[in-house]
């Protein structure tokens, strides 16, 4: 893999963002977008790299919306890590019950998981596998929930189609188009 694959590939995913324009010298988050400068190419600070990390990337958006829930299901308070505390009752439950799950409230449908504005907080809800199911079969139910909105997803957007090789976090966050 040549650096200058790496960069293509990494320009692919990043084109699933769709919030704000990357292409543009201003800082990638869009409450920000101060005009960038120096050898900054991305983001204003590093704090602000991690924000639009944790607004994109889903292993950090899952990882950063679990910790924002407290570790409980958003919608019936369900709290696995103090079931699983008492052995006798967590015998009662199944393994997969003992998980939190991480919902797209706005479902991803075309999207890609891996980077997606649809990874935004306020896209994401904690549940426990029961609410989860029920979500699940609630937007199902939804006249037109099955529905593919040809603006919502990267693929149906018409965007490169990323590489089928997941990047590296770093490669997509830390990419600075400006350098050579
Ligand atoms: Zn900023
Ligand atoms: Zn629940
Ligand atoms: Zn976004």
């Amino acid at each position: 893999m040549t650096e200058h694959e790496t960069a293509g590939t990494a320009a692919a995913w990043l084109a699933q963002v769709t919030c704000v324009d990357v292409t543009l010298r201003l800082c990638r988050v869009a409450t920000c977008r101060v005009e960038l400068d120096g050898r900054r190419t991305a983001y204003c600070s590093d704090a602000h790299a991690r924000e639009f990390e944790a607004q994109h990337l889903w292993p950090v958006a899952r990882r950063v919306a679990r910790r924002r829930a407290r570790w409980a299901c958003q919608r019936c308070g369900f709290k696995p890590s103090a079931i699983r505390k008492d052995p006798t009752r967590a015998a009662t439950f199944a393994r997969h019950e003992l998980k939190l799950e991480v919902n797209h409230i706005e479902a991803l449908r075309g999207s890609y998981r891996f980077v997606s504005c649809l990874n935004h907080a306020d896209n994401l809800e904690v549940l426990c596998h029961r609410c989860h199911v029920e979500a699940t079969n609630a937007g199902r139910a939804r006249p037109g929930g099955e529905r593919r909105d040809p603006t919502v997803g990267g693929a149906a957007r018409g965007t490169p189609r990323p590489s089928r090789r997941r990047p590296a976090l770093s490669e997509i966050v830390d990419i600075e188009p400006a350098r050579d």
